[in-house]
């Protein structure tokens, strides 16, 4: 009945949406691995776009990791809002246009983490996150993180990625070990106490972190 209704409907007269919600799905703290030790809670919106090449499962794992990275702060992933989108391929590679286009079409609550396939920007990050400072001239992004397909240790990168956000600072690290290293690599994973300091102070003025 539905196919044949869409064939009668004149085609000039339907609407081309360009990006529509497939799944939404909320995953429980629980789900994320956070324990009841911690000072802060972290919520976050997750886009998966189709298309992308990530899996449920591999975008679970990323984000596991990273919840227990940020767990050394006391903050913990207590939940997310899980979004698969169909967008027109364009939106698939990250590049500031696209994904202000896409966020301005399709608004999630903040902050946010997007799953895409690649990168147009040049130089070409395997993840890219947008601040506050770094967002003045693109405000629609503000407070998310855009992950690379190709990217390696995404759990470590997300952590890293989440952590410029929260700190709403491009400021990198030489201490060995840390996760905020400019090269994110297996095993560097330690945020020293001042860090944890600003995550969670900017985190929660900026009403990115709830107690
Ligand atoms: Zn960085």
């Amino acid at each position: 009945m539905l196919l044949v209704a869409a064939l009668l409907w004149p085609v000039a007269a339907l609407p081309q949406p360009e990006i529509v919600l497939v799944e939404r799905r909320s995953l429980a703290g629980a789900e994320l691995g956070a324990t009841d030790a911690f000072t802060h809670r972290l919520h976050l919106t997750v886009v998966n776009l189709e298309g992308s090449g990530w899996t449920r499962e591999r975008a679970l794992e990323a984000l596991r990791e990273a919840a227990a990275i940020l767990g050394q702060c006391g903050i913990a992933i207590a939940g997310a809002e899980w979004l698969t989108l169909s967008a027109s391929p364009r939106y698939l590679d990250f590049s500031t246009p696209a994904a202000r286009d896409l966020a301005r079409r399709y608004p999630v609550a903040r902050p946010a983490i997007y799953f895409v396939r690649d990168t147009r920007s040049r130089p070409a990050f395997d993840a890219e996150a947008i601040g506050r400072g770094n967002s003045r001239s693109r405000p629609e992004i503000a407070d998310t993180v855009w992950i690379t397909v190709a990217t390696r240790d995404a759990g470590i990168v997300l952590a890293h990625e989440l952590a410029h956000v929260l700190m709403d600072s491009g400021a990198h690290s030489d201490a060995p070990g840390n996760l905020m290293r400019e090269q994110t690599a297996a095993g560097n994973k330690a945020l020293s106490a001042a860090q944890c300091e600003r995550l969670r102070e900017t985190g929660s003025g900026n009403r990115l972190l709830q107690r």
